[in-house]
């Protein structure tokens, strides 16, 4: 099918770049894919879904065959609370690793749908104690599932969810992963890892614009979950069917203006190649934390546990260093960047992905100098 060339000229430059992990700042040709409408029982409309879904699948495993794609509605946890809500049955119990707000959510909705639910909490900067992971499994056999998020966002911690796979997989447990700021961003194949269920949103790594989600599933876990659901809207098999049987449909109205922009965005990181994607974040990242570090900054976490998403940092010290002069400067002069969001510890986030490039984060550690300079 054929997309007319977008008339790039009119579509405005964004005032400001985002470096806050989703939304996050988007191309030009991406946002220009927004601007026409389109039938969502049309063939037009549904080839695009079935393609995308192809895609996904495609960037998520090598063994394509084994693994189908969902798309839902909303934010990214509405697409968590499918598939946990979904996966877990009546009668099983959910383990969640929990090691930062992300976790802790996953949590959160489960006790919310009445999941039967235990918690491995590692505090909020804790690496994942596989020890701990090992002797949970094995000590309550009624646990069928277990769930943890791959990039915690609220810190840039990036957990071993091969580690983990090997582990959950040794106990014969269904796989969650909450891989929502990291698909596509960090290299990993879901058959490899024995993953089962993989949640990720439109408005991450792949660089769309937010309005969806996604969950890749291996099609026999996903297939045993008809009848699990304890939502309508929300039902994953419920989604699923439609989708399968109906050659690409949705149950219910779905975003299509933003599905078309990710489609693009799909275009796009084909184009750039997953492989170089993560350099490219990886190479942010590094040069980000290394500027940072020259002006004073330390990082909250040590190095073996970043990501290279999104990279959290405490306040300077003794230098009366207040979040928000700091913010309203970077603003000013074209970067937006995120609160902390930890309890024990006085930080801010920067994040790396989406259209940011080095030159980006060059530009921004002149201008965090030059506040720097200022304000001591
Ligand atoms: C962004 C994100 C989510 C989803 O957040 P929404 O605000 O619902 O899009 C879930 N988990 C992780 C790890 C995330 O980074």
């Amino acid at each position: 099918m054929e997309f007319p060339p977008p008339l790039l000229d009119a579509i405005p430059d964004n005032p400001y770049l985002l470096l806050t992990p989703g939304p996050l700042s988007t191309t030009k040709t991406v946002r220009a894919a927004l601007l026409r409408d389109w039938c969502t029982w049309d063939r037009d409309y549904n080839d695009i879904i079935q393609r995308l879904r192809a895609d996904l699948v495609g960037f998520a495993t090598a063994r394509a065959e084994e693994y189908t794609a969902t798309l839902m509605q909303g934010s990214g946890t509405f697409c968590v609370e499918s598939a946990v809500g979904s996966a877990v049955p009546r009668d099983g119990r959910l383990l969640v690793i929990a090691n930062g707000a992300y976790g802790d959510r996953i949590a959160e909705m489960a006790r919310v749908l009445g999941i039967n639910l235990l918690v491995q909490d590692s505090g909020e900067v804790g690496p994942v104690d596989l020890a701990l992971l090992d002797r949970n499994l094995a000590e309550n056999p009624d646990i069928t599932h277990l769930a943890v998020v791959h990039c915690e966002t609220t810190t840039g911690m990036l957990n071993d969810i091969a580690a983990i796979g090997k582990i959950v997989k040794k106990h014969q447990k269904t796989y969650i992963v909450d891989a929502m700021s990291s698909f596509c961003g960090v290299p990993f194949d879901l058959a490899e890892l024995g993953i089962d269920f993989m949640i990720s949103s439109a408005n991450k790594c792949i660089q769309g614009v937010p309005g969806f989600g996604f969950i890749l599933a291996r099609r026999e876990a996903l297939e045993a979950c008809r009848g699990n659901a304890r939502s309508l809207s929300l039902d994953l098999y419920g989604q699923w069917a439609a989708m399968e049987n109906g050659g690409g449909k949705w149950r219910y109205t779905s975003p299509t203006h933003v599905v078309r922009a990710f489609c693009q965005a799909v275009e796009e990181l084909k184009a750039e190649g997953p492989a170089a994607r993560h350099i490219r974040y990886a190479k942010n990242q590094k040069r980000l934390v290394a500027g940072m570090a020259a002006l004073g900054f330390r990082t909250l976490l040590a190095p073996e546990n970043h990501s290279p998403i999104i990279t959290a940092f405490l306040y300077p010290e003794n230098c009366g260093f207040t979040f928000n002069e700091f913010y309203t400067h970077l603003k000013s002069r074209g970067f937006v960047i995120y609160p902390g969001k930890v309890s024990k510890a006085d930080t801010f986030r920067i994040g790396n992905i989406g259209d940011v490039h080095i030159e980006d984060i060059e530009r921004l550690l002149g201008e965090v100098s030059e506040f720097i300079m200022h304000n001591s």
